[in-house]
């Protein structure tokens, strides 16, 4: 007998299980709503033409080394994530009170920043919206957290903020609270807070001595504007707030695979970042070591070429655009079936997801009759939608909910 008789098989991942299921469907018009990937007006996954340039010129490169990079990472692309995030000539950079830290992409920076604040801090309670992206539970609690706690978020009747319910819940909060915000794209609603609601926001958590903990997976894919999708982020630099805030290159270069993150901290006091940056290195050291350096460099690379850079802003731009005109497609397909209910939200939500209202038994006849796969939530990735499927899905659509 095996010692490992004793381990229990764990829950399947959904997303993963959805998207494992519909790369076995052999039916030809299976529609992929599931995973949260970028797809081309082909359904194909895009490797961004600014990543490909870049990777062939770094592979005739012989200075570039296999060699460890230090356990805080790459200092050139974490100066420049800094800079994307905050804008370049924030005063926090200017007067060394912002600084970053290279993580393993969206994930690992949640992780770090989150063991950091438990550790040193001694923080133990952090809020996430209801609903969230999945992982933020598991991830904090990993981190040492202890008291998982949950604010309003998505109203399902008019499919829009729940904004008083929100605010209650984040007036309710104990002092010292680590509140996940998305800073952009909300995963999986779509919908942010407007300018006011984030100001209202930042009023509350100010005036509840609540820490901000942003979540910025999605900047520049959301509007296709970098400095558009971190206004809150810079609001709440602005209004004086300490905050960190998690930042992923997987959705705005293409480079999921290669883990490539940043952790940004910004703090009132300077005198403190060596002690925070040392103290970072432990949790980091103890972690994964260091992290690894081939997206890293892609991207520190494009970001430090004026040339480069806006040929990523271009790449970026193609993508964006690409999402808000599916939205668009689809509203008007199941406008022109005559669907009924009102599917304005479709195109007034931001970024790769859509929550439809869809029920979870709806969305599972989607998967079993029409090989639509899309979570039971009835988030929809509308980059899985394109010119020659938006039809057959919008019928299939029509047909679930008459
Ligand atoms: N946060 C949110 C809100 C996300 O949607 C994602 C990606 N699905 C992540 C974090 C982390 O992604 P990654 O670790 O791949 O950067």
């Amino acid at each position: 007998a095996s010692r490992f008789q004793v381990v229990e098989l764990g829950p399947p991942i959904e997303v993963f299980q959805l998207n494992k299921l519909c790369l076995e469907d052999t039916f030809p018009k299976k529609i992929n709503l599931g995973v949260g990937a970028y797809r081309d007006e082909n359904g194909k996954p895009w490797v961004l033409p600014v990543v490909r340039k870049m990777e062939k010129q770094m592979a005739e490169d012989q200075t570039l080394l296999h060699e460890y990079l230090p356990v805080l990472g790459m200092e050139n692309f974490s100066a420049a994530s800094v800079s994307m995030l905050l804008g370049e000539g924030n005063p926090a950079i200017a007067e060394g009170r912002a600084f970053g830290v290279q993580t393993l992409s969206g994930t690992g920076s949640l992780r770090v920043g989150a063991e950091f604040l438990n550790k040193h801090l001694k923080y133990t309670t952090f809020y996430y919206s209801n609903p969230t992206w999945e992982n933020h539970h598991l991830v904090f609690m990993n981190a040492g957290f202890t008291q998982p706690r949950t604010y309003r978020y998505w109203d399902a009747n008019t499919r829009a903020i729940n904004f008083a319910g929100l605010i209650e819940d984040l007036k309710a909060a104990p002092e010292n609270s680590v509140i996940i915000l998305h800073a952009c794209a909300h995963n999986p609603t779509g919908i942010d807070p407007t300018h006011e609601q984030w100001e209202k926001i930042a009023d509350v958590m100010e005036e509840r001595k609540l820490f901000p903990f942003f979540d910025s997976a999605y900047q520049g894919f959301a509007s296709g504007d970098l400095d558009q999708d971190a206004w809150a982020v810079r609001y709440f630099v602005k209004r004086g707030f300490e905050l960190v805030c998690a930042q992923s290159y997987a959705k705005n270069f293409g480079l999921y695979n290669e883990r490539v993150g940043n952790l940004t901290l910004v703090v009132s006091d300077s005198s403190c970042v060596a002690r925070i940056k040392s103290q970072l290195t432990w949790v980091v050291r103890g972690m994964y070591s260091n992290p690894p350096a081939h997206g890293a460099r892609v991207v520190a690379n494009v970001l430090a070429n004026k040339q480069l850079f806006d040929e990523w802003r271009d790449n970026i731009k193609t993508m964006s655009s690409r999402v808000m005109q599916m939205r668009e497609a689809l509203r008007a397909e199941l406008i022109k079936l005559g669907t009924p209910g009102n599917w304005d939200h479709i195109v007034k939500q931001i970024g790769l997801f859509s929550y439809t209202g869809l029920t979870a038994t709806q969305a599972e006849y989607l998967v079993s009759k029409h090989h639509v796969y899309l979570l039971r939530s009835g988030r929809i990735n509308i980059c899985g939608i394109n010119p020659s499927n938006v039809h057959y899905l919008a019928a299939a659509i029509h047909d679930t909910v008459t």
